[in-house]
């Protein structure tokens, strides 16, 4: 009988030391719900929501680190809303083990609320997908990061993101000029910016990752190893081609190698469809799954990257001619599925592809900035150009 209840302990140890697929989805769908209201800076919804951040941290024992003395979550900071109105906001920090943090898992939490273009005047651009399932994703496997990190892992929440209309990220861009632990010991930061969402339903199995060049070859091989063996495949693309998307950006001019994971533009990218029904949290679990693998090995200390400046600092979001090759290479499995579309869309997706395929068949050496901008250009539009709107998908 003893030997009985020790081994049901030993088994029931060992079920727990990793989260369970009902587990892990139930947290990732109660978190988004959370937050995923509109919460643009300087709002109440978007003071709420810090709140919340705060106590999800107080519960899980992060050390505060919104201050240098180590007492607040909150690093509190002012910046002009979208209508010029100067609001204050705060990012969220906290740290998983006890020395200063040597991996950062960061996502913004703001949306664009009501904010200009699409939003204008309406609350209900909820930005879901952008990106409240991201942050759901870092709070949900914070326990898995406490139970097998090797050193300390930083959680940085920004807030404001979505203010770029005349100063890229103002939440990190804040953070960089006001670092509450040292930057000199941060060997990698892990970003995600908009998750849960796919343009065409043949993509629902990929999520891009980012700029994985910027750690060298131990970098790249970290985020194809934590990919190995699971649903999600991985589509590399460079630095330069999301450089300025999102908050890592100031990471990498201070010579930190970044990762940035993101999931395609879609017809909700910042609009009102941007709402729960739509959420593919099949993705978002095995999203979860994979950053948790690639944390965890980061945090092992005996792990370098050795920062690989990227080759130029475009203004835009450019590609290099590896880039154009995998996306028309992404892009070719969504032809069966244009091919059902509207005839008229049919035509204008299927004369963006052959462009892009033009382009890339001029050579590397013969490919002009303007042609890689109008690349770019071409590229968002056949991801925003599918009529189908994604439709979500539960997590289990
Ligand atoms: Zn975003």
């Amino acid at each position: 009988m003893k030997y009985i209840i020790l081994i049901l302990s030993l088994l029931s140890v060992k079920a727990s030391a990793k989260f369970t697929d009902r587990e892990l989805c139930n947290s990732l769908l109660e978190k988004t719900k959370v937050i995923g209201v509109a919460r643009g800076f300087g709002t109440s919804e978007n003071k709420n929501i810090t709140a919340f951040l705060v106590k999800e941290m107080e519960k899980h024992n992060l050390i505060p680190a919104g201050n240098k003395k180590r007492s607040v979550y909150t690093q509190e900071f002012k910046a002009r809303d979208a209508f010029g109105k100067m609001q204050s906001g705060s990012n969220v920090i906290g740290i998983i083990g006890k020395g200063d943090p040597e991996v950062l898992l960061m996502a913004h939490f703001d949306s664009i609320g009501s904010y200009p273009y699409q939003c204008r005047g309406k609350t209900s651009c909820l930005g879901v997908t952008d990106n409240a399932t991201s942050v759901a994703l870092i709070l949900s496997i914070i326990p898995e990061l406490k139970k097998y990190a090797k050193s300390s892992i930083g959680i940085v929440l920004f807030n404001a993101e979505e203010l770029q209309q005349k100063d890229i990220a103002n939440g990190s861009k804040y953070f960089i000029k006001n670092p509450t632990f040292p930057l000199k010991k941060v060997k990698l930061v892990i970003n995600l910016d908009i998750l849960g969402t796919s343009a065409y339903k043949a993509l629902d199995k990929d999520y891009m990752a980012l700029g994985a060049e910027t750690g060298g070859k131990n970098l790249k091989n970290d985020v194809m190893g934590a990919s190995v063996n699971k649903i999600l495949r991985i589509r590399n693309f460079s630095y330069v081609f999301g450089h300025r998307r999102s908050d890592h950006t100031h990471f990498v001019k201070k010579g930190i190698p970044a990762i940035f994971f993101t999931d395609s533009d879609s017809m909700v990218y910042h609009n009102t469809k941007d709402s729960l029904d739509r959420v593919d949290f099949r993705k978002v679990r095995e999203a979860a799954k994979l950053v948790s693998d690639l944390a965890i090995r980061a945090s092992n200390p005996q792990r370098k990257y050795k920062f690989v400046k990227p080759k130029k600092f475009f203004t835009v979001h450019i590609p290099t001619y590896k880039d154009m090759y995998n996306f028309i290479f992404l892009l070719k499995d969504t032809e069966l599925e244009v091919g059902k579309l509207e005839r008229a869309t049919q035509n204008k997706l299927k004369k963006s592809l052959d462009r892009m395929l033009d382009i890339y068949k001029k050579g590397e050496k013969k490919i002009s900035l303007k042609d890689r901008k109008e690349f770019a250009e071409i590229a968002t539009h056949y991801l925003l150009g599918s009529t189908n709107l994604p439709t979500g998908r539960s997590c289990l």
